[in-house]
């Protein structure tokens, strides 16, 4: 998953980009839920929040580390439960 630093200037540019709906507006900044983030996986090539970011602010979030078969997995998971 990728993760949004306080560096976040709440543009409101992500959020309708994700197509997982993995991100929502916390308490001060956007937040990303990382049980929802495929870092685009099973989307698109690119990770779209972190390609449009205007001030980079979207790094990995070195605490949920995924292998591409895993992001491909929570993929195939979340678009199941539609
Ligand atoms: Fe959503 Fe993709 Fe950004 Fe993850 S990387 S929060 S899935 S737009
Ligand atoms: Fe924050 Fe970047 Fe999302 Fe804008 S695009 S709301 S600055 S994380």
């Amino acid at each position: 998953a990728l993760t949004i630093t306080d560096e976040c200037i709440n543009c409101d540019v992500c959020e309708p980009a994700c197509p997982n709906g993995a991100i929502t507006m916390g308490i001060e900044i956007y937040e990303i839920d990382p049980g929802k983030c495929t870092e685009c996986v099973g989307h698109f090539d690119e990770p779209q929040c972190q390609m449009l970011c205007p001030v980079e602010c979207i790094p990995l979030d070195p605490l949920h580390v995924e292998s591409r078969e895993t992001l491909l997995r929570k993929y195939e998971r979340l678009t199941a439960a539609k």
